[in-house]
């Protein structure tokens, strides 16, 4: 990249002196230097270097109202002159926290009235193992702890978070999983269906948890958790017969069921909450990312009223955060909600966007380079192929990188997991914005084919 502005230099220069960034090669970064983003507006960031760049990700699947909202602006300060802190322990609480917990309660599904709130989408993860083996230890089943989860799931990236995800490079590094957290195939048709059709992987994926409780014995398992739509493994789309197969699953035997709702929720896939898109049941839901648009770090865990009504009979719960329902963090809540709500940017995602958006994705089809497309919503991935027909990947030429390279020099970014780009917009992108990602995408899988064949 070019460097022309003398401050890009300079903090270049703190990052590699001072920074050890998250998911990042310290070393490799120091040397690299990494881009720096300045400012933003609507769907649109700029670097220090002045380039203009569509954020097809929404920064890291957050930014669901776009940047530069002034009305979050005005929530935040005005909290912050108000009560800029106090806690929700020891039986005191404030109006933000339960002002936000009555408005999630209102958009949750039906039976979902409570909420517990932490600090990130890891720590609502965490949250949640704790809250499950309490649960079922309060109803006389302390065997119940096994929390069965998927491969390449994603659920953050504390101990119990990094654990429930089912990413074996993070396992690799500090000896995960945890014990008590096994691990089943995910509904990766595309990279892992083989010879089966979509619909007959699916069902087989599904049935591979049920083959689990019954490997493990019922008596031991308090939870399964998963993503309705992966999204950091690789915006995996299951096939139709999944979730289908799921439901008979789950309601056959005697565990709770936990929805990642991090990135599915606040509206990605058109409506609320992708349990919502699958007509799924979740005992607990896990949110965090769009509840704030990103604004201000928050997350949370939303609880069914059974569920609830069990932990009322536990005593203390002893656990929590100095920034559990943080007032400001609440306060951006809210009005984010407010904004996704009055501006009906849900039902605008679901009428015009969305099926806008998935049109003119799949019309990358017809590029030599791409095996796949596949998306819910405002969720896309392209998969990138040597050969259509049987799925073969240019193994060991770091394609996804290659082409994500591209993209940021070309004002674009999409991300890339393995070959696979991915995209998630904010949700107010305009349908000319979406011609824009999808032009942009095409010239640079031609850049990319092109780099491969010179
Ligand atoms: C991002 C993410 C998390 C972790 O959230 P953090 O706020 O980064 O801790 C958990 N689950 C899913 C599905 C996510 O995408």
């Amino acid at each position: 990249m070019t460097r022309n502005n003398p401050q890009t230099r300079e903090w270049q220069a703190l990052s590699s002196d001072h920074h050890l960034a998250p998911f990042s090669d310290f070393k490799q970064l120091k040397e690299k230097g990494p881009r720096i983003i300045t400012h933003a507006n609507g769907v649109y960031l700029w670097d220090s270097e002045g380039n203009k760049i569509l954020d097809g990700m929404a920064g890291l699947w957050c930014v669901a109202v776009g940047y530069g909202r002034e009305e979050l602006a005005e929530a935040a300060s005005q909290q912050m002159r108000e009560l800029p802190y106090y806690n929700l322990f020891f039986q005191t609480a404030h109006p933000p926290a339960l002002e936000l917990s009555k408005a999630i309660a209102d958009i949750a599904p039906e039976g979902m009235n409570h909420v517990f709130f932490t600090g990130s989408g890891s720590e609502g993860n965490d949250t949640m193992l704790r809250m499950v083996r309490h649960y079922w230890a309060i109803k006389g089943q302390p065997s119940k702890k096994v929390i069965i989860s998927r491969k390449n799931g994603y659920h953050g990236s504390t101990v119990a978070g990094a654990s429930l995800g089912g990413m074996t490079y993070m396992h690799e590094q500090g000896d995960l999983p945890i014990p008590g957290i096994v691990h089943i195939a995910q509904p990766y048709w595309f990279g892992e269906g083989g010879d089966m059709s979509p619909e007959e992987f699916g069902v087989w994926a599904a049935n591979q948890l049920e083959e689990k409780i019954l490997e493990i014995g019922v008596d031991n398992v308090g939870a399964f958790i998963a993503e309705p739509i992966q999204g950091a493994g690789g915006v995996i789309v299951p096939p139709d017969s999944y979730w289908p197969r799921m439901k008979e699953i789950l309601a056959k035997y005697d565990i709770l069921f936990v929805a990642d709702e991090v990135i599915c929720g606040f509206g990605r896939t058109g409506e609320w909450f992708g349990t919502d898109y699958y007509g799924l049941k979740p005992h607990l839901m896990t949110i965090a990312k769009g509840l704030t648009s990103g604004y201000i770090p928050m997350g949370g865990l939303i609880v069914r009223d059974d569920v609830v009504a069990v932990l009322n009979e536990g005593g203390d719960f002893n656990h929590g955060f100095t920034y559990s329902g943080h007032p400001v963090a609440a306060a951006v809540a809210l009005e984010n909600i407010r904004i996704l709500r009055d501006e009906k940017i849900i039902e605008r995602v679901h009428d015009e966007a969305a099926p806008y958006l998935q049109k003119r994705l799949r019309e990358l089809n017809d590029h030599p380079l791409v095996g796949e497309v596949r998306g819910v919503g405002l969720l896309g991935a392209i998969e990138l192929v040597r050969d259509k027909a049987t799925r073969k990947r240019y193994e060991g030429k770091g394609v996804g990188m290659i082409c994500r390279q591209f993209c940021f020099d070309n004002g674009l970014i999409m991300r890339a997991v393995g070959d696979t780009m991915i995209i998630a917009p904010p949700l107010v992108i305009s349908k000319d914005e979406i011609d824009e990602l999808v032009t942009k995408a095409r010239k640079c899988l031609d850049l990319t084919l092109n780099a491969l064949q010179g």
